[in-house]
């Protein structure tokens, strides 16, 4: 019996890649192209693509709420697993990133089920409040500025219906979190939010070692 997950060396993770991961031609073009930004960590890695894609399709997924776009992978993987009448809301802030993104929706065909707002998220989700979406969305990501993450997840509670699911990404910030000597701001603010969700009894929780660290939260 394996008391936690396996170590992944590089020639088991490829195994993984190749085995576990169907990506399809527009996710693989646009992972390499992203690849070569500088800011090219910041993209999910494939498997977390196909996971976040295989909960939309077990939930029947809708309508999927998106903070932190960058070039636009996970939410293409999304959509492409999102019926035809689906519809997916990208917030971002970068003009540059989310030009990649529409592109390469566009490329896969599936530009018609997403809307991107490209304003501070936090303003982007009060509006959406303030038009009456509460509870209308299925399933939502958060992978943007950690300093964001509670007012993004605060906000996300009511967005999503009883039931739906929010997904936060980073939450072991490269270990980060259980290194008492790492103090910085975006590590205090990922433990903070960690540790506020490890007790919230408004959501159902489990934290994954996917990628770096995938927090699921399921509105009760
Ligand atoms: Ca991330």
């Amino acid at each position: 019996m394996s008391r936690r997950s396996l170590e992944l060396t590089d020639a088991v993770y490829d195994y993984l890649l190749r085995h576990g991961v169907r990506e399809s031609t527009a996710l693989s073009r646009l992972r390499e192209e992203t690849g070569r930004l500088p800011a090219a960590r910041m993209q999910i890695s494939p498997e977390q693509g196909a996971f976040m894609a295989m909960i939309v399709r077990l939930m029947g997924a809708r309508r999927v709420l998106e903070v932190g776009t960058f070039t636009g992978y996970s939410a293409l993987a999304v959509a492409e697993a999102l019926p035809a009448d689906g519809h997916l809301t990208a917030c971002d802030v970068s003009a540059e990133w989310t030009a990649m993104a529409v592109a390469a929706w566009r490329r896969a065909g599936v530009d018609h089920k997403i809307e991107l707002r490209l304003a501070p998220a936090q303003e982007s989700l009060d509006a959406l409040l303030q038009g009456g979406a509460d509870g209308s969305y299925d399933f939502m990501f958060i992978d943007a500025d950690k300093s964001g993450y509670d007012g993004y997840y605060e906000r996300g509670l009511k967005l999503v219906r009883p039931g739906g699911l929010i997904a936060i990404d980073n939450v072991l910030w490269g270990g980060s979190v259980a290194d008492p000597g790492r103090q910085d701001d975006d590590t205090r603010a990922i433990r903070a939010v960690n540790e506020k969700l490890a007790h919230d009894m408004r959501v159902d929780v489990v934290m994954l070692p996917l990628g770096d660290g995938l927090t699921l939260a399921r509105r009760r």
